[in-house]
């Protein structure tokens, strides 16, 4: 097989790959690549995750190691086919949010978060690294397999130069393909297009030489499983934590890994296909891994002891003289190494420029926003990157020297990468999840990945010296790196595995718990939790108008290019109904706007560069506060009408009260009226009566004079009557005019004592009064004072039943008021009467024994309220009692 022969092929084959490439570029820009978006390239290109690693390392993994290969197909099998609403979910947001990298789906999440975008950047980076290495010396030593069995041609070149010619041409073709423009979404559908022939290629490949291993060097199927069972492979004890621990790495990892990523959800042209790739992913891993144990276990037997088991796809066919197979079998392993590097080296620079160069750019030159030409620093520090991040891998391969075994490596970049996933998967799952939270756990898995399993990687005492391993820094000993916390005897890998991503979720769970999210940490984490609610476009809270839509677009072109600016500008302009191209900078617009800058330069910078043109970064406290206080007014609002309400009700109440008032006096009314007319018609009836019968005459002058005695009481009756009702109407009415004077309490009551000693002079009364007390001037109405007086005092002359009646009147006097108690000896008036008798017609004795007409206690009453004081009823004095009370000086009448 001569060398040169081989370096023809792979040349022939990059050469094939480019015009691929071109071709579909050409046809995308022309609008007629529909067809190349289709499910099954979609399902092809996540085929990187089968890198060279896989595709010879899976051979030798399974030699040295039994079936346990299998984990790293199994991990992303099971997402696939259990998880992909998840990754449905990915996928959907990171087209409403145009997210062009995972460090930009996690920046974006957590607030647009640039620190967070950069931590991902440097896990990614660095964790990646190793990995491009290992591809970088796959291609390396298959070449040199090759070389050895070369016998003539060109001299093989020696391996530090494969090595960089490698890379060269990876970063020219990448730097070629992948940054040709910065159309939204970040979207390569040459390189894709490109990513799915060799996707073809190393499955051909691989199940080329599987056939030619069971069929040709064995003897069919049958043969194979006996050999197996004959091989020391089929004795491999299965290690269950291993098992269970590397099939979740691998499932974290194909969400992971930042090229997964970027082929699952970047590079993602419709959600649909994914339903194809849940069943078509594993079909392809499957068959990637269907002849992997035959292909080692006929290895083991046939190749020379000491033989690398890593390189049996390709040494196999080549020591049985199958020329054209191992060419085959080096280009499937050539294209699994540079699928994968071109993709990383993608999506690594991608983040690298979005979150370390354009920021840092925009930082020392705040102004360039608008006047630099921003395309072009944003594809020359893509180009940068992308050199970089191959000048890394070559470093790493270089300085490493390329260690032996390949799957190594491999798994040390996935623990690496999996420290995304808590906060990815709680970003998407968890609205309470917080920016400072997720900072927190990367760093601090990243540290934990760092210390326990990266750094060690190296070997003892290349960066951590051998005392560190065996007695732990300063000799703390639960810090061993591959003893944390005294665990020890673990397996390293899921040692660190372990404690990465505990610590790292419980740091991210509780920094979230513990710390409080931004405004618009608030507004991603919806949109992103949400993402299949109707409407989630989430406002971003910029001010409309603020913006001049010049401006706007000049930054526009110089991100997006001079015409799909302006087209998108002018769709805009006619979306709201105006002529010409400049719309107006509604915060609508400016959102939309934004997010078509997020699919060109990552939504962090995206975000500062508008918020240097409209001014306003985030949701700032006053807009809280204004929607805040619109809802305090609308509350207030409604408090006010609920108080209206009440008010309402209270006035209804009111009312009714009134009314059943109204009511209740028109009754009293007309009860009045009949008893003032029963009350009338009484004396009215014997007038008449008697003076019908002196009428008729014939009557001796004895019995003459005794009716005309009752004529005469009865009309005196019906005067008094009459002026009681008089003296009632005029008090009620509130007309009485009051004589104010200076008069003495003793002498008043003389005068009453004196006027009520005409009421039944047949009994003899006995008086007790208190002299000294009743030495008291008043300023009152006399008259009127008088006439309560003698109406108590009569009453009790009338109503008192005892046989030695006594009336007690006593006199207090304080803090400007009097008040005069009238107590005598009687039986009094039952409780459930005491209010009545104020009443007008009460009268609760018989009437014809004491004849009042039941006005008295009514008048009383009136004339107290005439007079600013009161009389009530005292109960409990073992006789009626009656207690006056009035001010010492009556300043106006009341
Ligand atoms: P009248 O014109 O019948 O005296 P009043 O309003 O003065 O009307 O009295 C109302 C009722 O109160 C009387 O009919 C009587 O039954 C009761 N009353 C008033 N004073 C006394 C008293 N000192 N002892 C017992 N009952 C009394």
């Amino acid at each position: 097989m001569p060398f040169n022969l081989l370096v023809l092929a792979c040349v022939a084959y990059v050469i094939l790959l480019f015009m691929v490439a071109f071709a579909v570029e050409r046809r995308a820009a022309a609008g007629s690549a529909r067809w190349l978006r289709s499910p099954l390239v979609y399902t092809l290109s996540l085929s990187i995750y089968c890198t060279a690693w896989t595709f010879y390392g899976a051979v030798g993994y399974a030699a040295r190691s039994g079936l346990e290969f299998l984990t790293i197909y199994l991990g992303p099998t099971l997402v696939f086919i259990g998880w992909w609403w998840v990754l449905r979910k990915l996928v959907r947001i990171g087209r409403q949010q145009r997210v062009t990298s995972i460090a930009d789906l996690i920046s974006s999440r957590y607030g647009k978060s640039n620190l967070l975008g950069v931590i991902v950047t440097v896990i990614a980076v660095v964790a990646a690294t190793p990995y491009i290495a290992l591809q970088l010396q796959s291609v390396t030593l298959s070449f040199e397999v090759f070389a050895t069995a070369a016998t003539e041609g060109w001299a093989p070149p020696d391996q530090g130069s494969t090595a960089i010619w490698v890379a060269a041409g990876l970063a020219l073709f990448t730097i070629l393909f992948g940054t040709r423009n910065l159309d939204a979404n970040e979207q390569h559908t040459g390189i894709v297009t490109a990513i799915a022939v060799e996707a073809v290629v190393k499955l051909v490949a691989l199940l080329a030489v599987g056939i030619f291993v069971v069929w040709g060097l064995a003897a069919g199927p049958a043969d194979i499983i006996a050999r197996i069972n004959a091989s020391p492979i089929s004795d491999w004890q299965l290690q269950p934590g291993r098992w269970v621990g590397l099939t979740l790495l691998s499932a974290a990892a194909v969400m992971t890994l930042p090229r997964m990523f970027q082929v699952l959800v970047v590079e993602n042209a419709d959600e649909r296909h994914l339903a194809t790739a849940s069943w078509a992913f594993p079909l392809y891993l499957m068959l990637m891994s269907l002849f992997v144990v035959p292909i080692a276990v006929v290895g083991l037997q046939l190749m020379p002891a000491g033989a690398n088991p890593d390189l049996f796809v390709l040494t196999l066919p080549l020591s049985q003289g199958q020329g054209g197979l191992a060419m085959l079998a080096f280009l499937g392993g050539f294209s699994s190494a540079t699928s994968m590097v071109i993709v990383a080296a993608i999506a690594l620079a991608t983040m690298v420029s979005n979150h370390i160069v354009m920021p840092v750019w925009l930082r020392l030159r705040p102004a360039s926003a608008v006047s630099g030409d921003v395309r072009r620093i944003v594809l020359m520090a893509r180009r940068l990157s992308i050199a970089g991040v191959l000048a890394l891998g070559y470093a790493y391969y270089a300085v490493s020297g390329g260690s032996a075994a390949l799957a190594a490596i491999g798994l040390i970049s996935f623990v690496g990468v999996a420290q995304i996933l808590p906060a990815m998967l709680g970003g998407i799952f968890w609205r309470g999840a917080t920016k400072a939270g997720a900072a927190l756990g990367l760093t601090l898995g990243f540290a934990v990945w760092s210390y326990a399993l990266f750094l060690p990687s190296f070997g003892p005492d290349a960066v951590i010296s051998a005392r560190v391993f065996a007695e732990g820094p300063w000799g703390i000993g639960w810090l061993r790196p591959q003893a944390l916390f005294g665990v020890q005897g673990m397996d390293p890998l899921l040692h660190a595995l372990f404690w990465s991503l505990v610590l790292n979720a419980t740091a991210f769970a509780l920094g979230s718990i513990v710390t409080f999210p931004s405004p618009l940490e608030r507004v991603q984490g919806a949109a992103f939790v949400n993402v299949f609610d109707a409407d989630t476009t989430a406002p971003q809270g910029w001010a409309p108008g603020r913006a001049e839509p010049e401006a706007l677009l000049v930054m526009a072109q110089r991100i997006l290019g001079e015409e799909p600016a302006l087209s998108l500008f002018e769709s805009a302009a006619r979306a709201q109904g105006k002529a010409g191209y400049l719309p107006d900078p509604t915060a609508q617009f400016i959102e939309g706007l934004e997010l078509r800058l997020a699919g060109s330069v990552g939504a962090a910078t995206a975000h500062a560069m508008i918020s240097q043109l409209v001014g306003r970064a985030t949701v700032t406290v006053e807009d809280l506060m204004a929607v805040a206080s619109e809802a305090a007014q609308i509350k207030e609002y409604s408090t006010r009408l609920e108080a209206q309400q009440v008010e309402v009700t209270r006035t209804a109440r009111a009312l009714r009260e009134a009314n059943e008032k109204l009511t209740k006096l028109s009754v009293q009314k007309d009860a009045f009226l009949s008893q003032i007319s029963h009350e009338l018609r009484t004396p009215m009836t014997s007038i008449r009566a008697f003076s019908e019968i002196m009428m008729e005459g014939d009557m001796p002058q004895s019995v003459t004079a005794k009716h005309a005695g009752i004529i005469h009481d009865e009309a005196i009756r019906l005067t008094r009557l009459l002026d009681d009702l008089l003296d009632l109407s005029v008090l009620e009415n509130g007309a009485v005019q009051l004589n104010l004077d200076l008069s003495n309490l003793s002498e008043m009551l003389d005068r009453a004592l004196r006027a009520a000693s005409h009421t039944r002079p047949d009994r003899t009364f006995t008086i007790e009064r208190d002299l000294l007390a009743e030495a008291v001037f008043l300023r009152t109405d006399a008259d009127r004072l008088v006439q309560v007086f003698i109406n108590l005092i009569s009453n009790a002359r009338k109503y008192c039943d005892a046989a030695q009646p006594v009336l007690r009147i006593s006199v207090r006097h304080k803090a400007g008021r009097v008040t005069v108690d009238f107590i005598d000896n009687g039986s009094g008036i039952a409780n459930d009467s005491q209010a009545l008798v104020f009443e007008k017609f009460a009268r609760l004795t018989d009437q014809n024994r004491a004849g009042g007409a039941g006005l008295g206690l009514a008048i009383c009453r009136e004339v107290m309220a005439n007079l600013g004081g009161t009389i009530a009823y005292l109960p409990g004095q073992g006789g009626a009692a009656f207690r006056v009370t009035l001010p010492l000086r009556l300043e106006k009448a009341a």
